[in-house]
């Protein structure tokens, strides 16, 4: 049902449940049970624990919900909708966070000159090795030149998995299920 790890992760991340059991209060959802009381009983979890993880979707903005009077009763029923393309949104908005991050990093990395402790438990710019003489300020051994471009490369690696992944996530809707 949500098939896609990423999209998985942040419902995981937004109703925040230590109970592995809320992530079929969503999966009703998106199946199209659209009342609290529908998905309670259709995964039999606790009706307050159901409007508990509803109402932290809606929150997120991952799930809406419309309010009608029953004439009858006087009663209010509150039918809910799970909303993929805000799951899309959120996830490419957190992807290019990342990527500005990761720019930021390579930036720094490829306009910097680096050196490492000896005993290899510090590494710096060569602004702060110089200021220290290149000497260690954990262990006083010596600093020495470190060539970055391994560091570079694995940061451009990342970068290309974050820009070509994500931006289309595979989200199965009721719809698209059917
Ligand atoms: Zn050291």
């Amino acid at each position: 049902m949500i098939n896609d790890p990423l999209a998985l992760e942040l419902i995981h991340e937004v109703i925040d449940e230590e109970d592995e059991a809320s992530i079929s209060i969503v999966e009703c959802l998106i199946k199209g049970k659209v009342t609290d009381e529908e998905i309670a009983e259709s995964t039999e979890i606790r009706l307050n624990i159901v409007r508990r993880v509803l109402y932290k979707l809606y929150d997120a903005g991952l799930a809406s919900y419309k309010r009608s009077k029953d004439p009858e009763t006087q009663w209010y029923t509150y039918t809910w909708k799970f909303e993929p393309s805000r799951v899309k949104h959120m996830i490419n908005r957190r992807h290019e966070e990342i990527i500005a991050e990761l720019k930021n990093i390579l930036d720094y990395e490829e306009n910097n000159m680096f050196f490492a402790c000896k005993n290899n438990d510090h590494r710096c710019s060569f602004e702060e090795a110089s200021e220290n003489g290149f000497i260690c300020p954990k262990c006083n051994g010596e600093m020495e030149y470190m060539d970055n471009t391994p560091v570079i490369r694995q940061i451009k690696e990342e970068l290309n998995i974050y820009e070509s992944y994500g931006f289309e996530v595979d989200f199965q809707t009721a719809e698209s299920n059917s």
